[in-house]
């Protein structure tokens, strides 16, 4: 071992190194971390995510006229939709069942859907801890995602 590796060796100049590379990334503008959940990530503008079954925006009445396209479309068979006919022989959604689960959010259902009443969402909170909470129904597709807002 040479005198220049031996002094090397003494004064830790390896360690100090290494600590100069690893302080010089503290600074707030090398910080690549997001701060989830505080901060929400930006998703794809294209992303396919929580579905949502759409109400006119004035009426509230459901946007879905229960064509059942969006459950013939689906290549997992996880939609069901529900429908009644009324007394002038129309037909009515009444269940609409959505099996997130199962789901691999291709997004055929959406674009089967002539009225865009079905939307995949840009929600990508949809975590749960029972496979039965993966199953939403009518009123929890129409009232559609409720993340959690967390605030510093
Ligand atoms: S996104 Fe694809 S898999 Fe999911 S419900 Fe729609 S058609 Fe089915
Ligand atoms: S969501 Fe769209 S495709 Fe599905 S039943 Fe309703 S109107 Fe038809």
């Amino acid at each position: 071992m040479g005198i220049n590796e031996l002094l090397r060796r003494i004064f830790l100049v390896d360690l100090f190194r290494g600590l100069k590379l690893t302080f010089s990334y503290q600074r707030p503008s090398a910080i690549y971390t997001e701060q989830y959940p505080l901060e929400r990530p930006p998703v794809a503008e294209r992303y396919r995510g929580a579905p949502r079954l759409n109400n006119h925006p004035e009426s509230g009445e459901t946007l879905c006229i229960a064509c059942n396209l969006c459950s013939i479309a689906c290549p997992e068979n996880l939609i069901v939709v529900g429908w009644a006919r009324t007394e002038d022989r129309k037909k009515r959604l009444t269940t609409f069942t959505y099996d997130l689960s199962r789901c691999m959010f291709c997004g055929l259902c959406e674009d089967a859907c002539p009225v865009d009443a079905l939307e995949l969402t840009q929600d990508f909170e949809i975590a749960h801890y029972s496979r039965e909470g993966m199953i939403w129904d009518r009123a929890a597709l129409e009232e559609g995602p409720q993340p959690t807002r967390y605030t510093r």
